[in-house]
C-alpha cells in the first residue's frame, strides 16, 4: 500500500499548488491514501513575531480544515486524512495541546525543527552549526525528539533525524542515540514516519537513516511514509523507495490513522 501522509500546502507560505493538484498528482504516483499535514501556526511565539513564510496564522486554520474535508468530498477514490505538523517547542506544551484537541484531526506530525529557538533546518541559519561539538549537537537534538516523543501529543514522528539535513555528522558511533529513540518512541507508543526529502538535501538519505531505522524496528515502533512535498511535484517522490526500504529492513505493515487511532495496512 502507497501512501504519503506528509503533504504541505500553500497556506503554510513557503509551498506552492493547489491542493487539487497535490490530490492529481498523488493520483498518478498511484497512492491510494494521503494526508495534509501542514504546519501548524507559529503558537509559541506572539503574532507579532511570527514569520507568514513558516506556517499559516490562527485565522487560516479553519480554512485548511474545511478546505482539506472539501478535498475528500471532491475525490472519492482516494483517501485523504487531515493531519497536521506540529512543531515541537519544550515549555509550550500546553498551548500546542489547547490547538491540537480543538481539531477534528486524523493525525498529529511531531517535529523538531528549532532547539533553543535557532532554526537549525533553515539554511539561513546553517552557519551555526560551526559553534557546536557535534556529538553534543546530535544528543541535545534526539533528546529533544525523545522529550517530544513523550509529551503524548504526536501520533507520529516526523523526519527523525532532520538534525543530519546539511550534511553535518559527527564521526561517532551513534548507536547509543538510536537506542535511546526507538526505546523511548516505543515506550511512549508513536509512529515514526519514513520521510524521504532528506533525498533532496545534502543528507543525500531519507529521513531517517537505514541503521536507525533497523533500530526502531527492532522495538517493532509502527511507521507511516511520507515525502514532505512542497509542490505537487514532490507528492509521492521517492515513496516506493522508500516502501522498498521498509520491506529490508523487515516491515510487513504500514501504520494508517483516523481520528487519532492507528490501524495496520498490508505493506
Ligand atoms: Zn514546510
Ligand atoms: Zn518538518
Amino acid at each position: 500500500m502507497l501512501i504519503d501522509y506528509h503533504l504541505h500546502t500553500a497556506r503554510c507560505g513557503h509551498a506552492s499548488g493547489t491542493m487539487q493538484q497535490y490530490i492529481d498528482a498523488a493520483r498518478q504516483v498511484g497512492l491510494t491514501e494521503v494526508g495534509i499535514a501542514d504546519h501548524i501556526p507559529m503558537y509559541w511565539l506572539p503574532s507579532e513575531k511570527r514569520d507568514p513564510e513558516v506556517a499559516m496564522t490562527d485565522k487560516e486554520l479553519t480554512g485548511y480544515i474545511v478546505e482539506v474535508q472539501q478535498l475528500q468530498q471532491a475525490n472519492l477514490d482516494i483517501t485523504i486524512k487531515l493531519g497536521l505538523e506540529v512543531d515541537y517547542i519544550p515549555g509550550h506544551e500546553k498551548a500546542a495541546e489547547e490547538i491540537i484537541s480543538s481539531l477534528p484531526l486524523d493525525y498529529v506530525l511531531g517535529s523538531v525543527h528549532y532547539l533553543d529557538g535557532w532554526g537549525f533546518d533553515n539554511p539561513e541559519y546553517m552557519h551555526k552549526f560551526d559553534q557546536w561539538n557535534l556529538y553534543e549537537l546530535y544528543q541535545h537534538y534526539f533528546d529533544t525528539v525523545c522529550q517530544g516523543a513523550k509529551s503524548g501529543l504526536f501520533n507520529i514522528m516526523a523526519h527523525t533525524d532532520l538534525i543530519k539535513k546539511f550534511g553535518h555528522r559527527p564521526n561517532w558511533d551513534l548507536s547509543p542515540l538510536y537506542e535511546q529513540v526507538a526505546s523511548t518512541f516505543a515506550e511512549s507508543a508513536v509512529s515514526v514516519e519514513l520521510n524521504t526529502a532528506g533525498l533532496r538535501y545534502p543528507a543525500l538519505e531519507q529521513y531517517p537513516s537505514k541503521e536507525l531505522l533497523k533500530v526502531l524496528y527492532k522495538h517493532k515502533v509502527p511507521v507511516t511514509m511520507g515525502s514532505d512535498a512542497h509542490n505537487p511535484q514532490q507528492v509521492g517522490q521517492d515513496i516506493k523507495i522508500a516502501r522498498q526500504m521498509l520491506i529490508e529492513v523487515g516491515y510487513k505493515e504500514i501504520a494508517t490513522f483516523s481520528n487519532r487511532q492507528i490501524k495496520y495496512c498490508s505493506l
